[in-house]
């Protein structure tokens, strides 16, 4: 094992963002993590600062040295030709991949589903967030959905290759090509013939609409989901909330070259600066983050001091449920409580 650092470019973000990312980077230097953070400024202060993109030009340039990003949830201003930093960051690094785990801790954090234990894949660069939209008269609006043989290969074969690595014995495919025949049509097919090379994991398709009711209702039958942009961004916020919280998880956006680990949560400006935010979903992010670089050791540990946290019942507000948790605290709190135990360990 190497005692040098690896660099990682940080951002802290917006709204509950400095808040999350603090307690966060807290956990880690206390576990040992051998990073070395150099810490970049993206967001509505750059936006509101006349760049559009939200950050720097200089700033990518650490991007394209680290490789590795922690990412805290930024705020996109409405308006005024503002482009999402978040799609940026995934087509520019090549991000095909955005991995979001999630998992119910029943009995300790409340939910309908206590089985609940999946992987989502989501495509991260085609579909209808390449941004490719016109005014064709007045009154009519039109949005480019590309999907391309290649994006289908490389997401589908990493869902593959994700079950294989973590033992998970089923992948179901999610798109709507009994409507659009070509674009999720072609998704549909690479994943079947794709599938063929994995005999050893099962695998299924759904319709995207009755595949989510399938998610609400039985989310315990999936194992990994793998499906379009758009679809992965509706159907992983619903399983983060029927889980539990969607200040729980956490998602890795994998690329070739580069990676980049967040909370799947927003910014939540209505609880921002106040103290209660959940650091839960970048802590997980950054879990996953150890594990990329190398440091599932340091993963490990943080992984279970927080699990600990949570099955004590120290609980934020967003999972706190009276008689299930032990007591409600802030985010410092938590951290406390987390740091306390990963003094614990053996
Ligand atoms: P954005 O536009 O930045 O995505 P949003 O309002 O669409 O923001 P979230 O920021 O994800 O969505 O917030 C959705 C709800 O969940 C809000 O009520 C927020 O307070 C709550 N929430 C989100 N993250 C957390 C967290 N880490 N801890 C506690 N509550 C959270
Ligand atoms: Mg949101």
């Amino acid at each position: 094992m190497s005692s040098t650092k690896t660099p990682i470019t940080v951002a802290y973000g917006d709204g509950i963002g400095p808040e999350i990312m603090d307690a966060t980077l807290r956990i880690l230097t206390a576990a040992g993590a051998r990073i070395e953070p150099e810490i970049i400024e993206i967001g509505e202060k750059v936006y509101k600062s006349g760049n559009t993109a939200g950050i720097q030009p200089s700033d990518w340039e650490s991007l394209r040295r680290t490789k590795v990003f922690l990412k805290s949830p930024i705020t996109t201003p409405q308006g005024g030709g503002y482009k999402s930093l978040n799609v940026a960051a995934r087509t520019s690094l090549g991000l095909f991949a955005n991995v979001r785990p999630c998992q119910a801790y029943s009995p300790y954090v409340e939910t309908k589903h206590p089985l609940l234990d999946l992987v989502i894949i989501r495509e991260n660069e085609e579909d209808l967030y390449t941004g490719i939209e016109h005014r064709q008269t007045n009154q009519v609006y039109q949005c480019l959905k590309l999907i391309s043989r290649p994006g289908c290969e490389k997401i589908i074969r990493y869902a593959f290759e994700y079950a294989r690595a973590y033992n998970r014995r089923k992948v179901t495919c999610l798109s709507k090509d009994n409507i659009m025949k070509m674009t999720d049509g072609l998704f549909h097919k690479v994943f079947d013939e794709i599938a063929l090379e994995y005999p050893d994991i099962e695998k299924e398709h759904w319709i995207i609409d009755i595949g989510s009711a399938l998610l609400a209702d039985t989310p315990e039958r999936f194992g990994v989901i793998v499906t379009l942009n758009l679809y992965g961004d509706i159907i992983s916020d619903i399983a983060a909330q029927i889980a539990g919280s969607v200040g729980m998880g956490g998602s890795a956006n994998v690329g070739e070259q580069c990676a980049m680990f967040e909370a799947i949560h927003g910014s939540a400006p209505d609880i921002a600066g106040r103290g209660i935010a959940n650091p839960s979903g970048l802590l997980n992010g950054a879990i996953m983050m150890l594990v990329h670089i190398g440091q599932g050791d340091v993963a490990a540990k943080v992984h279970n001091a927080w699990l600990k946290t949570i099955e004590d019942g120290i609980h934020t507000g967003d999972i706190y449920q009276e008689g299930i948790s032990a007591k409600r605290v802030g985010t410092a709190e938590f951290t406390e409580a987390v740091l306390e135990r990963l003094g614990q360990l053996p």
